[in-house]
C-alpha cells in the first residue's frame, strides 16, 4: 500500500496551553491524536524564531548550513541579504526530494514556501509574501479557480488595532482567515490525488502573540472571560483538524507540530543598551541638525506608513523624495559599523554579532558571556539570561563566520528586544500596545497513524522531520541531513536508506527561479507585518 503524510503546523503550539484545553474538552480532535498517537516535546532551532526553524525543517539541516538566523540576513559575502524567503534555501527541501522521486505534494501557507517551488500539486505560498496575487499560488489556475474567489488573505487583522478592537473582534477575525484556507484545503485534498499534504496554521502565532497574558493563568491579566474568547480560536482550529482528518485513508501518517514554543512575557531586556554601557556599542556622534532634519526624523519615527506619507506631503515635499524618506525608519542599526558588538532585530531570543574588524572579538566574545551570565535584573535580582549558545559550538556549516557570534535565552518572563532604546536595560511590556507572548524553544509534536504506537514523551527535534517524512514514503534519505528518520513512534520502523550521492549545499540554487514581483510598498508591507508580531 502506497503510504502517505499529512503534516498540520499549528504555529508556536505549546502544551502548557494545549493540554489544559484537552482536559477542558475544547480540542477534542487533538486530543483523540494525543491519546492514540506518539507525542512529545519538538525541539525547536536555536534560535526559535519562525523562518529559522522552518529553513531546518525543510532542508533537515542545521542553521550552520542553511545560514538563516533571522527575519532578515545581512550576509553580503554570501550574497544573501533582505527579508527572508524560499530562495534564501540553498539546499532542497523534503517536498522537493519527495516532488523528484514523483510524488504529489499539496503545500498550504507553509513559511518559506514563497516564491514557490514548481512541484508538481499545488504550493500556495506563506505570510512573508507580499499578497494574494496569482503569483502566490502554483499553478496560477488554482489562483483563478480557488483562492480569487474565496476571499482567502494571508494572515488577519493587525495586532496593532489591538487597543481599538474587542479581543473577541480580532479572534472572530482570525478564525474567519483560518476557515477559508481550509475550505481550500479540503478542496484541494478531495481533488489530487496526493501523497504529502502540508497545511500550516500561522495565525496561531499571532494570537499567542498577542494574547498569552489572557491564555497563562499565571498572568494578573487573566480571566475566565477572556481565555474563553481567546480559546475560541483554538477550538475552531482543533474543528479545522478533524475535517481534515475525516479526509484521509487509512495508509495515511499523520505528523501535527508546532516550530517553536510560547511563553508569557512581561520585560523587554535591551541588549544594545546592555552593550552600550559596558562600552561595546558605540553611540554615534550627535550631529547637529537642521530643524527640517529633525522633523523628519521625527516622522521617520512614526509607526504608520500613511501618516508618514501625509506629513511629508505636509511639507510639500516631491513624491519620489518623499517614498524615498517614508520607506526608511530611523534605526540604531546605523550604529552597528561602529561598535564592537550588537545585537540585531533578532526578536524575543538575543542574537550578539562582533564586529571582526574592531579589536579582539574573540576576547570580547568570552568577556560578554561572563558578564551576560552574571546579569541580573536590578528590581527583583532574578537572572535574565537563561543560556548562551556560541554559535560555533552547536553549529557547522558554511555561514558560521557571518553569523551571530552568541544567541541568548531569556529566562523567566524576559525577551530580548532591539529597537531604539538605549538608555534602559529593562522596561516593562505594555500589553495594550505589545505583544504578551514570546518564543521558546519547546514545541510539540504528535505522529498518530495505524502504523503509530500510542506513547507520550518521544524525543524530536525539528531537525527530524525532513528524514521522518522521507523515510515514511520510502524515500532515501540525503546523508547530509543533520536529523535522524524517528523509530520510536512506529511499530513497524519505516525503512530509512541513505542517499549518499545527493549533492548538499547549492549557492546558485533557486537564484533565478520564483516569480517573486516585489514592488518597494510590498516590502514595507512584509516590514510592517514583522513589526507587528514583535520580529522586527
Ligand atoms: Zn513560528
Amino acid at each position: 500500500m502506497r503510504s502517505k503524510v499529512l503534516l498540520i503546523g499549528i504555529d508556536g503550539a505549546t502544551w502548557e496551553i494545549l493540554k489544559p484545553m484537552m482536559d477542558e474538552g475544547r480540542i477534542p480532535n487533538i486530543k483523540r491524536l494525543y491519546n492514540e498517537g506518539a507525542s512529545g516535546i519538538l525541539t525547536s532551532t536555536i534560535p526559535p524564531l519562525t523562518p529559522v526553524a522552518f529553513a531546518s525543517f525543510h532542508t533537515g539541516v542545521n542553521p550552520g548550513k542553511h545560514g538563516i538566523t533571522d527575519f532578515q540576513l545581512h550576509y553580503k559575502e554570501m550574497g544573501m541579504s533582505g527579508i527572508i524567503d524560499s530562495t534564501f534555501l540553498k539546499y532542497k527541501t523534503f517536498s522537493e526530494i519527495a516532488n523528484d522521486q514523483g510524488k504529489t505534494v499539496i503545500s498550504i501557507n507553509i513559511p518559506l514556501t514563497y516564491p514557490t517551488p514548481k512541484l508538481n500539486g499545488v504550493v500556495i505560498g506563506d505570510f512573508l509574501a507580499p499578497r494574494v496575487y496569482p503569483g502566490l499560488v502554483h499553478p496560477t489556475e488554482i489562483y483563478h479557480s480557488l483562492i480569487k474567489k474565496a476571499d482567502y488573505k494571508i494572515l488577519g487583522i493587525s495586532l496593532k488595532q489591538k487597543p481599538h478592537l474587542s479581543t473577541d473582534e480580532v479572534i472572530r477575525n482570525y478564525i474567519d482567515v483560518e476557515s477559508v484556507r481550509y475550505s481550500i484545503a479540503k478542496k484541494l485534498m478531495n481533488q489530487y490525488d496526493w501523497d504529502l499534504f502540508l497545511i500550516h496554521n500561522q495565525l496561531l502565532d499571532s494570537v499567542q502573540h498577542g494574547f498569552f497574558h489572557f491564555l497563562d493563568k499565571r498572568s494578573s491579566h487573566y480571566s475566565d472571560e477572556k481565555y474563553n474568547i481567546v480559546a475560541k480560536y483554538y477550538e475552531s482550529m482543533d474543528k479545522e483538524i478533524g475535517n481534515l482528518l475525516e479526509n484521509i485513508d487509512a495508509n495515511t501518517t499523520v505528523v501535527l507540530f508546532s516550530d517553536h514554543g510560547f511563553k508569557l512575557i512581561k520585560k523587554n531586556v535591551h541588549i544594545n543598551s546592555f552593550l552600550r554601557k559596558r562600552g561595546y556599542f558605540a553611540m554615534g556622534k550627535k550631529k547637529r541638525l537642521l530643524p527640517i532634519g529633525k522633523i523628519v526624523r521625527f516622522i521617520q519615527g512614526i509607526d504608520s506608513k500613511g501618516l508618514r506619507y501625509k506629513m511629508f506631503d505636509l511639507l510639500g515635499i516631491d513624491l519620489k523624495v518623499r517614498r524615498e524618506l517614508v520607506s526608511k525608519f530611523k534605526s540604531s542599526n546605523d550604529n552597528n559599523e561602529k561598535s564592537q558588538a550588537f545585537m540585531r532585530d533578532g526578536a524575543y531570543f538575543g542574537n550578539i554579532y562582533l564586529n571582526r574588524k574592531l579589536g579582539d572579538s574573540e576576547n570580547v566574545g568570552k568577556h560578554l558571556i561572563e558578564a551576560l551570565s552574571e546579569l541580573k535584573d536590578p528590581v527583583t535580582g532574578d537572572k535574565i539570561v537563561a543560556k548562551s549558545y556560541i554559535s560555533k559550538d552547536i553549529f557547522s556549516g558554511p555561514y558560521l563566520d557571518e553569523m551571530p557570534y552568541l544567541f541568548l535565552e531569556p529566562a523567566g518572563d524576559y525577551a530580548f528586544a532591539t529597537g531604539d532604546n538605549l538608555d534602559e536595560l529593562i522596561t516593562d511590556i505594555d500589553y495594550e500596545k505589545c505583544n504578551s507572548g514570546g518564543h521558546a524553544l519547546e514545541g510539540i509534536v504528535v505522529v498518530w497513524g495505524k502504523n503509530v504506537r500510542s506513547i507520550e514523551n518521544i524525543r524530536c527535534h525539528i531537525l527530524n522531520i525532513a528524514p521522518t517524512v522521507l523515510a515514511v514514503l520510502g524515500i532515501a534519505v540525503p546523508a547530509y541531513m543533520d536529523g535522524k528518520a524517528l523509530e520510536e513512534p512506529f511499530y513497524e520502523k519505516p525503512i530509512a536508506r541513505t542517499n549518499s550521492s545527493m549533492d548538499g549545499f547549492n549557492k546558485t540554487l533557486r537564484d533565478t527561479e520564483g516569480d517573486r514581483n516585489y514592488t518597494s510598498d510590498d516590502k514595507d508591507v512584509i516590514k510592517e507585518r514583522l513589526k507587528d508580531l514583535g520580529y522586527l
